[in-house]
């Protein structure tokens, strides 16, 4: 059963699903429709869709809209995809890209476990056809964690990302009931080795409260976080998107927040943003310029 979300907050989401920005939110929807492309905004049923849209920024979703996994706290439609990634893609979203005036854009997918490289090359093709179609536009995946294929990470890092973000998501005790499928450790190796590869390149993580977990184990990710070198982490509120998906453990106040930003900097992150409504991807631009 879900707690009621407390007044402060469901005032917070009422502000950002009518938008602070002018107003294009049917604009930006219409767009990405005419386009063909899919959003997790849209997918995840995120609350901030239409604070995001009415900026014109959006969260790609590529590789479908079904995803092989079943995250309990997932609004993403799960089950079997149909057919293999779509060529005409990559340039549909350098199209948006190009329209929306991104100078930033965010792209993930769905988990792809039935392709042999979980979807890699098809990530290294929208990137590269993002640098060729976009140059200067920095690019940020979310990844999934390619079932820990070291080969699948390599393919995207060639393609030379600006920024790469695998979510942790939350505690790993809790990931045998709310992420199942997933590893911790290996998310947690996937970060490491992305950043043994290449020094240079950001990396980001994330996590909700909320679920369950207890403030020790928040101090044990963001220290196993640091421990890979993550140079940007985010944490946010969750939020059940239905009576079927995981229930609202407890609503994290606002004070709870700064003090995990505050330990997150003194693990050595150089960009935190911690606040009920943050998502990975949530004023990716603005957090990314804090360390650019
Ligand atoms: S926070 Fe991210 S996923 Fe949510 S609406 Fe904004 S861009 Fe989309």
């Amino acid at each position: 059963m879900n707690k009621a979300a407390p007044a402060w907050l469901m005032e917070e989401l009422r502000q950002a699903r009518r938008g602070r920005g002018k107003g294009y939110i049917q604009e930006t929807g219409d767009l990405l429709a005419r386009l063909g492309l899919t959003t997790v905004c849209d997918s995840a049923r995120c609350p901030n869709r239409g604070d995001c849209y009415s900026h014109h920024t959006a969260t790609f979703l590529i590789l479908g809209d079904v995803c092989t996994r079943g995250c309990t706290f997932c609004a993403v439609r799960c089950g079997r995809p149909k057919g293999p990634p779509d060529p005409g893609e990559p340039d549909r979203l350098a199209e948006a890209v190009s329209l929306l005036s991104l100078t930033h854009v965010v792209i993930t997918s769905v988990t792809r476990d039935d392709l042999s490289d979980g979807g890699a090359s098809h990530y290294a093709h929208v990137v590269r056809t993002l640098s060729r179609r976009c140059p200067g536009v920095k690019v940020e995946l979310l990844i999934p964690d390619f079932q820990g294929l070291r080969d699948s990470l390599l393919t995207v890092l060639e393609a030379r990302p600006d920024i790469l973000t695998h979510n942790v998501e939350t505690v790993p005790r809790l990931y045998g009931t709310v992420r199942r499928g997933a590893d911790y450790s290996r998310s947690l190796a996937l970060l490491k080795w992305a950043k043994l590869q290449q020094p240079d390149l950001i990396t980001k993580s994330g996590f909700m409260l909320g679920l369950g977990e207890t403030g020790d184990e928040i101090k044990t990710v963001l220290g196993d976080l640091a421990e890979t070198g993550c140079d940007m982490v985010t944490i946010g509120q969750y939020l059940s998107p239905s009576l079927a998906h995981a229930p609202v453990d407890r609503y994290a106040l606002p004070e709870e927040y700064r003090m995990w930003r505050l330990a997150a900097l003194d693990l050595g992150f150089k960009s935190v943003a911690s606040g009920p409504l943050v998502r990975s991807s949530y004023k990716a631009s603005q957090f990314f310029g804090e360390i650019a």
